[in-house]
């Protein structure tokens, strides 16, 4: 199981936090990755034929994630398009569940109503992508007649506290058993020997230079390598080998709320004193939740496995982790194996943790009347609102109007759960109190790229001696080789003359204003790119980074997926950005009160990023519909 931002270590993959949070002090030298015996076997290639992108949406490159058409009809509805009403074509379908989602939570709510009343109350699941899933999104490459995949969004089972019973449950149900993961991780193996590197570029460091062994050298022999200033590169090292107690005056406790009220940048500068022509190299670099080093707490940064607390005795409770889970194609997995749960006809026959990595998906089944489950995608959902009366035996309660092909259609609902963004809710449900309102306009999600690249091969990275770049100040801020896996005939590339993905991360800000107003910034950034403008710079990053290993873009790219999420991770609080105020009081339990036969779901009313807190507040909601119906 993976500790706490760890890399890998035995039994080990990559975990989600290596690339999104920082590593933690007690695994600093267990990161490069044993060599395996040399004559580690080359399995052999699996073979599926490549479907057409026409009918199947994972195989789709270019601009993905929230794609071109997937979120305009949203934004006119949150420009007030719609404020004098909304008028539509009826369907004529009524559903017993109207679901406003289709990510995770979605899925899980229609699984749990389901359990609740039975697998024939009708229900529709509406999603304004044209894959189902929401952030847990396949991405499906063919190259040398090998199905090559990878997550365009949540990429793991893993969460810093424990699943609840509901989830656990749930993924019992699916027949997920978190605990045999170590089985199908070929990381140790496939990149024995290869370490986690930083890539200086020449805007900040004067020249491009990667350099290995971050971490897991010594930092003496790290920063030796590393094109800095002498008093940069003393001050780096100081940071990570000197055992200083920067709080000198105050006991365990009172230095963790110190820690609290400062960010990881004044600490560094303030307390450790680090000059400041050392900032850069921790100045595009992510802790827990993408807090950047200007508005990450330095307690935060401290549980995030950061350096400079070695020397500090900081109160902070044991976490317990949930276990680590990872699918090539990440928690897309668990979509497919609630879809196959859920519509048959989508899957062949029932799936299991492992049949479902190859399994084909005929996504025109996922709207069959034949059905009572459906899924319709390419659906935007612009309002939800009362018809009349929500007496318990009222069936027609909810209209939803979607608006799909550029016509607005309607169908009824006795509930409805919108398990979709909170920021969006209050435009498509207007009815809603205004305090609730205000509760749910609150967060700020994370702006985020998740970007594939498949490449020829993987040789430069072998020469460079790394397997994962942290790229201070870059155009993407990690750069990983996927996940090696072997898992139910998934075969990744396991020598390094065969095609690999390389997962990049982006995170915009603009250090130096307040969280919340850099992840706006960073939404307007990423929504106003075009892919061309993405791709230039992924070409030009990968260059720059693996030039010296031998890698060439023109001729080593085979194809581009570049993920867009505006809306990406659930906001969470920090202590310096929100007030401290008892749970109750905190903005995602006032916003996600139910309303009528209207309920709230999705992670945002968790108010984190995890698939785990989007099943369980599927929960909820499945409970507070069956409430408003006197079902319980
Ligand atoms: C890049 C990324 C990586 C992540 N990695 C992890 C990870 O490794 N592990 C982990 O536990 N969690 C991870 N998360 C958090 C992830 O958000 C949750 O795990 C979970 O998948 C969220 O599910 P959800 O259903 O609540 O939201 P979503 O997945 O966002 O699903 C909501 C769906 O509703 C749709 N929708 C919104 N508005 C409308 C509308 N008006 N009409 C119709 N549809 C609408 C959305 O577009 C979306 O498809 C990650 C998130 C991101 C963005």
């Amino acid at each position: 199981m993976t500790k706490n931002g760890g890399g890998i270590g035995p039994g080990d993959g990559i975990a989600r936090r290596d690339f999104i949070g920082g590593v933690t002090g007690a695994s600093l030298m267990a990161l490069a990755v044993k060599p395996a015996a040399a004559d580690a076997a080359v399995p052999a290639p699996q073979t599926m034929p490549a479907p057409d992108p026409a009918l199947y949406p994972p195989i789709r490159t270019g601009l993905r994630g929230q794609h071109p058409g997937s979120f305009e009809a949203a934004h006119a509805a949150r420009d007030g398009a719609y404020a004098g009403g909304v008028d539509a074509t009826p369907t004529g379908e009524h559903y017993d569940l109207v679901i406003v989602g289709g990510g995770i939570s979605g899925l899980a709510a229609a699984h749990f109503y389901r359990a609740a009343l039975g697998e024939d109350r009708k229900i529709l699941i509406l999603d304004n992508h044209d894959d189902f899933g929401g952030h847990a999104k396949r991405n499906e490459f063919h190259a040398d007649g090998r199905t090559i995949l990878s997550y365009g969004g949540t990429m793991s089972i893993e969460t810093p506290f424990p699943y609840s019973y509901v989830s656990k449950a749930l993924l019992a149900e699916l027949g997920i058993q978190p605990s045999t993961y170590p089985k199908y991780d070929r990381s140790k193996t496939t990149y024995a020997g290869l370490s986690r590197g930083i890539y200086f570029d020449k805007a900040h460091f004067g020249v491009d230079r990667t350099v290995p062994g971050y971490r897991s050298r010594p930092a003496a022999q790290f920063f030796a390598d590393a094109p800095l200033s002498a008093a940069a590169r003393a001050d780096l090292i100081r940071v990570h080998d000197a055992k200083v107690d920067y709080l000198p005056d105050l006991d365990p406790v009172a230095k963790a709320e110190a820690l609290k009220t400062m960010s990881y940048q004044d600490f560094l500068l303030n307390k450790v004193k680090l000059t400041p022509a050392a900032l850069p190299f921790f100045a595009g670099q992510g802790y827990r939740n993408n807090m950047r080093v200007d508005t990450c707490p330095a307690f935060n940064a401290f549980r995030s496995g950061a350096p400079g607390f070695q020397g500090m005795e900081i109160a902070h409770q044991i976490e317990a982790e949930a276990e680590h889970f990872h699918w090539p194609d990440g928690n897309a997995s668990v979509a497919r194996l609630l879809v196959a749960k859920l519509v048959p006809g989508v899957f062949p026959g029932a799936q299991t943790q492992e049949s479902i990595v190859l399994a084909p998906a005929d996504y025109g089944k996922l709207d069959d009347t034949a059905n009572p489950t459906r899924i319709r995608l390419s659906s935007i959902v612009i309002r939800a609102e009362h018809i009349g009366k929500t007496e318990p035996t009222t069936e027609k309660a909810v209209r939803v109007v979607y608006s799909r092909d550029g016509k607005n259609l309607e169908v009824t609902g006795a509930n409805v759960i919108l398990a979709c963004f909170n920021n969006i809710i209050p435009f498509i449900a207007p009815e809603i109190p205004p305090e609730q309102k205000t509760a749910l306009a609150y967060p700020s999600k994370v702006p985020l790229l998740y970007t594939n690249v498949l490449i020829r091969n993987w040789q430069a990275w072998k020469k460079l001696g790394v397997y994962m770049l942290s790229c201070p100040n870059g155009y993407h801020q990690w750069a990983t080789l996927d996940t090696a896996m072997s898992i139910g005939g998934y075969e990744s590339a396991a020598s390094p003359d065969q095609a690999v993905v390389i997962h990049m991360v982006r995170n915009p800000n603009q250090p130096g204003l307040p969280r919340k107003e850099q992840n706006r910034l960073g939404r307007w950034d990423i929504l106003n790119t075009p892919f061309e403008t993405i791709e230039k710079e992924i070409r030009g990053q990968l260059d720059a980074m693996l030039g010296a290993g031998g890698f060439q873009s023109k001729r080593d790219i085979l194809a581009i997926t570049v993920n867009r999420w505006p809306h990406g991770y659930a906001y969470t609080y920090d202590t310096l950005g929100d007030p401290a105020v008892p749970d109750a009081e905190r903005p995602h339990v006032i916003g996600r009160k139910p309303f009528g036969r209207i309920a709230i779901a999705n992670a945002d009313s968790g108010g984190a990023a995890f698939t785990n807190v989007a099943i369980d507040q599927a929960h909820r909601a499945v409970e507070e519909c069956l409430v408003s119906r006197g079902l319980t």
